[in-house]
């Protein structure tokens, strides 16, 4: 009878759930075994993959990171995932019992934000542009379902979409005990809404998306111009390091060219094409010229690049030509 009443539970249990979840294949395989590099004193990486979303990486191909100061610890970005979120949070606890106390999120794209969640649910402020808040209340359900489509729901079961609880549009400074750390707005280039962290101690920057460092910049909500000048901006601060959104750490005067020659490039090229009269369908057959050819995840951005790229610049040529003044 035993038995048999196990059997029923076993069958019902498979049916409503999955085998996974009693196999343990599921808690094997959805972890994402995230392990924090120290940079500096107190300041720490962790790493994300040089890949696009995957089913294999859910999503972790974001650099993410913390600063300890005497008191407190604050959280550079949320990751993809509650998931991510909740391994990030006891990755830094492993490291340090001080409180998390803020989280600073770069901007509103995904792997970047929507672990807000489960730092909200462990008390932790977080901060963020007031447009990267805007764009996340207004597209985060379907960047949601993109990001889920692609790397699937054992990743992202759990994962809500959450605002920040303060909103930051001017430099500010956060002590977390003899450790000052400096929030920098950087408005309208890769978002509208970016922040930068630069910890002054270790003059560690973390420079969110506005630096990609061997991976091809992605371009959705960017104005390519602006974007090129807070490079160079952020070239003149005064940093030892510079932890990009997605990449390999750069070092004191390196620099920004990864992000700056490839942005200057779309530009070029679908400006080009567009007074050639070349159309989208045409420039997607493009070969992607060196040393650009060898940045990770080059192909599918360099299309998705053009078709935003196509639509805004001749939006611009529409707005400008003088039959339509
Ligand atoms: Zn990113």
């Amino acid at each position: 009878m035993i038995y048999c009443k196990s059997l029923i539970f076993f069958f019902v249990a498979t049916v409503l759930f999955g085998l996974s979840h009693f196999s343990g294949v599921e808690a094997e395989t959805t972890r994402y075994k995230l392990e924090p590099d120290m940079i500096a004193s107190g300041v720490f990486v962790f790493w994300g993959k040089q890949e696009s979303f995957s089913r294999e990486n859910g999503a972790n191909i974001v650099n993410t990171g913390f600063i300890v100061g005497r008191d407190a610890i604050l959280a550079i970005d949320t990751g993809p995932t509650r998931l991510y979120a909740e391994e990030m949070i006891e990755a830094i606890k492993a490291v340090s019992p001080l409180p998390i106390r803020h989280a600073v999120v770069t901007h509103h794209h995904g792997d970047h934000a929507f672990g807000i969640q489960t730092f909200k649910k462990n008390n932790i402020n977080i901060l963020m542009h007031p447009k990267a808040k805007n764009l996340l209340a207004e597209e985060g359900a379907v960047l949601f379902g993109y990001l889920e489509n692609l790397i699937g729901l054992d990743w992202t079961t759990g994962t809500e979409v959450d605002l920040p609880t303060s909103l930051l549009e001017k430099e500010r400074m956060i002590d977390l005990g003899q450790r000052p750390v400096l929030i920098i707005p950087y408005e309208g280039g890769h978002t509208p809404g970016d922040l930068v962290i630069y910890d002054i101690t270790s003059k560690t920057l973390f420079a969110g998306d506005l630096v990609f460092n061997g991976r091809a910049a992605t371009i959705p909500h960017a104005d390519i111009s602006t974007w090129l000048d807070h490079l160079d901006t952020l070239e003149k601060q005064d940093w030892e390091s510079l932890i990009p959104g997605h990449g390999p750490l750069l070092s004191k005067n390196q620099a920004l060219d990864s992000t700056r020659t490839y942005l200057a490039f779309l530009r070029e090229t679908a400006g080009a094409a567009i007074s050639r009269g070349t159309t989208l369908a045409e420039i997607m057959t493009t070969v992607i010229p060196s040393p650009f050819d060898q940045l990770a995840t080059v192909n599918s951005e360099f299309l998705r690049a053009m078709t935003t790229l196509f639509r805004q610049l001749e939006d611009e040529q529409f707005k400008s030509s003088p039959s339509t003044k």
